[in-house]
C-alpha cells in the first residue's frame, strides 16, 4: 500500500532511541525526509547513521533540548532550512520522572509541563503557518495508556499526557476545516530505555528484580507480552498517511489490550 509518504518532510523530537527512533526509522522506510532531535549529539549520530544504513538516506538531525524554547526554535529554523517546510509533525518526549505526590519536589512539575506539554504547543505553534497554507498537515503526539487509565507512581505522566490529549482534541477541531489531523497515539508496555528504567525504579522498593518487574509487566497485558517500538511507529505512521485522512482528534492505544475500558 502506498502511504503517500514519499518526499514529506516529517519532524521526530525525541528521537535518538526507543519510540521516536522506530517511528523515524519507518517514515525513512517509506521515503520521508526525516528530521530528528534529541539531547545527546553522540546518541544522534548513532541513530542518523543506523537510519542511513537501513534505508540509504541520512536524516537530518539536531541537538535539542525539549525544555528549552530557544533549541526548539533553532532546531525548527535548521530543519526549514534544510529541508523546507514541514508537513508532519511527531511530538515525542522522554517520560517525566515516576513518583508519588507529597516525593515529588515543584521543579520535578515544572521540569514535566515544559518537557510533556509546552515542548508541544511551541512546536505545534512553529509548524502551523505553513500547514495552514498549504491545506495539509499531520500532528500526531506519542502520549501513554496514562491518558485512559493512570499508571501507578507516574502523577506527572497521568496529568500532563491528559493536557496534552486535551490540547490535542481542541486544536484538532479548530484546524479541520484546514486538512489538518490531529492525534495521539497512547502506547501501552513498550520494551525500551525508558521501560526498563521504570523497571529498575520500581524494583528498589519491591524487593523483586527489575527482571522481575518487566516478567509482571508482561504478565499484566491480555498478549502476555510488552510492545516493540515498532508496533507504536506503525501507527503513528498510518495516521501520516493520506489513507488516515477522515481520522483526527483521536487517541489510538496500542497496548496488548492493557486499559480495561471500552472507550
Ligand atoms: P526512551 O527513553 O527509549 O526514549 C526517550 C527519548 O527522549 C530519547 O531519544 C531521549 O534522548 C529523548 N529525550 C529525553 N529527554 C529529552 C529532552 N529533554 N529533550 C530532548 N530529547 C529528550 O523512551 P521511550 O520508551 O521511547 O518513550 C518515549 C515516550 O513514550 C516517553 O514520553 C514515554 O513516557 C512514553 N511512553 C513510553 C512507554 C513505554 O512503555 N516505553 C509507555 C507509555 C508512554
Amino acid at each position: 500500500m502506498d502511504l503517500g509518504l514519499k518526499g514529506k518532510n516529517v519532524i521526530v523530537t525525541a528521537a535518538s532511541t526507543g519510540i521516536g527512533k522506530a517511528v523515524a526509522d519507518t517514515f525513512a522506510s517509506e521515503g520521508a525526509n526525516v528530521a530528528i532531535c534529541s539531547r545527546s549529539r553522540k546518541k544522534l549520530i548513532d541513530a542518523a547513521s543506523d537510519i542511513k544504513n537501513k534505508f540509504g538516506v541520512e536524516p537530518f538531525w539536531g541537538v535539542c533540548d525539549l525544555n528549552s524554547k530557544r533549541d526548539i526554535e533553532t532546531f525548527y529554523n535548521a530543519v526549514v532550512s534544510n529541508l523546507g517546510k514541514v508537513d508532519i509533525l511527531v511530538n515525542n518526549c522522554g517520560g517525566p520522572v515516576p513518583g508519588y505526590f507529597l516525593e515529588l519536589p515543584e521543579e520535578a512539575w515544572d521540569d514535566a509541563y515544559k518537557q510533556v506539554l509546552l515542548s508541544v504547543t511551541r512546536f505545534i505553534h512553529l509548524v502551523l503557518p505553513d500547514m495552514i497554507n498549504n491545506q495539509w498537515g499531520r500532528i500526531i503526539n506519542i502520549t501513554s495508556i496514562a491518558v485512559k487509565q493512570p499508571v501507578h507512581n507516574l502523577i506527572l505522566s497521568n496529568s500532563f499526557r491528559a493536557a496534552v490529549t486535551g490540547l490535542s482534541k481542541t486544536l484538532s477541531t479548530e484546524f479541520a476545516n484546514k486538512n489538518i489531523t490531529i492525534n495521539n497515539v497512547a502506547p501501552g508496555y513498550t520494551l525500551t530505555h525508558r521501560l526498563y528504567e521504570l523497571a529498575v525504579n520500581r524494583a528498589k522498593t519491591s524487593g523483586k528484580s527489575h527482571e522481575e518487574i518487566l516478567t509482571e509487566m508482561a504478565k499484566d497485558v491480555p498478549m502476555n507480552r510488552l510492545g516493540s517500538p515498532e508496533e507504536i511507529a506503525s501507527v503513528v505512521v498510518f495516521l501520516a498517511s493520506k489513507q488516515a485522512s477522515y481520522i483526527t482528534g483521536t487517541t489510538i492505544q496500542v497496548d496488548g489490550g492493557s486499559i480495561k475500558s471500552i472507550f
